[in-house]
Parts: structure tokens; sequence; C-alpha cells
């Protein structure tokens, strides 16, 4: 690229761009350049059978490396059942998600199951398989502390279990 014509360039489009500004400010004006835009269509228009340059393409590619590398732009991070995600789910449904087992507090549910989740009942010993043909839900964490305190994090205050032994226990109070 010639450098010495760059700045004359740059002015010269500086001035079209102004003076764009200013018909377009006058309303037939504007009217005018609209309607003769609509018949700029297919090889009319100025960017017709033209592609972005390999260059062009390079710099938006860059662009978005660019963006992606702070992994909390990516559209893809936390798309698995991570810890952020059900806050995130926590956050769209409310604290209690209807659909949870327990009713309540899905979200300390959920982490103990990611902590503590075993693969069978703690106290029949049904696989978590079997449990999600039996009874159509999988191995749920049980809060064994009374009064509840489902904060806690501790492998001794969550038990595994089976919807039937789940229920026997809640029912029980135990
Ligand atoms: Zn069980």
């Amino acid at each position: 690229m010639d450098k010495r014509k760059l700045p004359k360039s740059k002015e010269l489009r500086e001035k079209i761009a102004r003076r764009t500004k200013e018909a377009m400010k006058n309303n037939s004006i504007r009217k005018k350049m609209s309607e003769s835009a609509k018949k700029r269509v297919g090889d009319k228009n100025s960017f017709y059978g033209k592609n972005h340059s390999e260059e062009t393409k390079k710099i938006m590619s860059d662009k978005k490396k660019e963006l992606f590398l702070d992994k909390n732009n990516h559209p893809m991070y936390g798309r698995n059942h991570s810890i952020e995600s059900i806050e995130k789910m926590k956050i769209q449904n409310g604290e209690d998600h209807p659909s949870w087992s327990g009713g309540s507090n899905s979200y300390w549910h959920y982490k103990a199951y990611d902590l503590f989740g075993k693969k069978e009942c703690e106290v029949c010993g049904i696989s978590n398989k079997d449990c999600i043909e039996k009874y159509n839900k999988r191995l749920s964490m049980h809060n064994t502390l009374e009064p509840k305190d489902y904060t806690i994090m501790e492998s001794d205050v969550w038990q595994c279990l089976c919807s039937k032994c789940h229920q026997k226990l809640e029912i029980g109070g135990i």
C-alpha cells in the first residue's frame, strides 16, 4: 500500500461521510437515496460478487479467538451439569425445582450428589440403573440432619438412596 495516498483517501472518505450525513438530514434526498438503494440489488449492489478477503476472514477469526480466550465468553463453557450450570438453572427456575424429589433445595441436593453420589442405594442396594427403570428417577440424596441443614457438605450428612428408601426415611422422620 502506498503510504502517501492513505491520508488523502481517508480525508476523502471523511468528506463523503460528512456529505452523506448532511444529505440524510434532507428528507427528499433521503427518500431518493432509499429508492435508488432499493434498485441496487444483485450485480448493482457494490458487494455483489465480492467475498470477504482472506485477510478480513483472518481478522474476524482472530477477533473471535481473542474473545474466547476468556472461557466465560465461550458459548460452550459450563454446558455440562456442573455446579455453575446448576446455579444458573436455580436462578432461572427459582430455588424450588418442582420436578426434584424432595421438592426443595435442589441446588444442595445436586451438589451433594456430585460429591457423595453412589452407584447403589445405601439401604437396599438397588443400582442407579435399576432405580431409574423401576421408579423413573435416579438415586437421590437424603439429608440426615434434623432439623435439615442442606448447606453442610459432609459425607456423613448425606445418604444416596433410591426413591422407595428415600420415601420411607422421610416418612419415618429418620
Ligand atoms: Zn433403596
